[in-house]
């Protein structure tokens, strides 16, 4: 599952290459779309939603308007390339390459390809909660739907796109180890939620530029006394696959656990320091 900073990262780089170009060709791999040729249509932005990409298009007449949905999922990224460039992932990879005069921009192992009318997005985005990254985003609403549910695990809460768009794996666990809250709690338990979404947010955010993804030289909550030389070059982390590795704040090992079995969502890994993070 990709985090929206990698999607967020990756819809500017597609806009920066694609936006105000017309197509010299198209290709889908995919069934449903093998046969749709896009030659001559212009690329009007990209733009992402939560983890959803949108290439939004222009046809021929005004009218005509089309939008390229893709979901990177677990594997899927987009490369651009210049004209027949050489690609750096296998060809059977490949599920869209949409060529300009410029550039060549090819979609590898994409969870979800589809195109669809430009009216018709809401079908596709519309239940998102509001986008971390997003010119919209709305904190109070984020938290609004996010306590709908009290006694639904925090760390599940987070991850659900209906709540708030935008966090994985990765955010969820380092937001909860800088808010001190166990991800197995439940909402109600939560002290301080709007300083919880507020930190996804501020960590989501300072991960937008290039370079290795890092919560903790970013982070508001640099322990006292650890110079930022001894993070750096150990771990970017505080304790997403950190599994038995000291604490960053109190050196206790970091725990691996499981949560979403009882509740009946995707199953995923979680990371938490059973001292700074106590069970609520
Ligand atoms: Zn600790």
């Amino acid at each position: 599952m990709p985090e929206g900073d990698s999607v967020f990262r990756a819809a500017a780089q597609l806009h920066a290459a694609l936006a105000g170009r017309q197509l010299i060709s198209s290709d889908f791999r995919v069934p449903r779309f093998a046969t749709l040729k896009l030659d001559g249509w212009t690329v009007d932005e990209v733009v992402p939603r939560g983890k959803h990409l949108l290439m939004r298009l222009q046809g021929p007449s005004p009218a005509d308007r089309l939008t390229v949905h893709s979901h990177l999922k677990m594997e899927g990224a987009w490369q651009i390339y210049p004209p027949g460039g050489r690609w750096r992932k296998p060809g059977f990879t490949a599920r869209c390459v949409l060529s300009t005069a410029a550039a060549d921009a090819v979609g590898f192992s994409l969870g979800i390809l589809e195109v669809i009318r430009t009216a018709e997005e809401d079908s596709i985005v519309g239940h998102l909660g509001p986008d971390l990254l997003g010119p919209d985003w709305d904190p109070a609403e984020a938290e609004r739907r996010i306590r709908a549910a009290p006694g639904v695990p925090i760390g599940v809460a987070l991850l659900d796109q209906r709540n708030l768009a935008g966090i994985g794996n990765i955010y969820r666990c380092e937001a909860c180890f800088l808010s001190g809250v166990h991800p197995a709690s439940p909402v109600s338990a939560v002290a301080d939620l709007p300083a919880l979404i507020s930190d996804a947010k501020a960590l989501l955010e300072a991960n937008l530029g290039p370079g290795r993804r890092t919560t903790v030289l970013n982070a508001r909550g640099l322990p006292a006394g650890l110079p930022m030389g001894r993070t750096a070059g150990r771990s970017t982390y505080w304790v997403y696959r950190r599994e038995h590795q000291p604490c960053l704040k109190c050196g206790t090992p970091v725990r691996r656990g499981v949560l979403g079995r009882a509740t009946g969502t995707e199953e995923r890994d979680i990371y938490f320091c059973p001292v700074c993070q106590p069970a609520a």
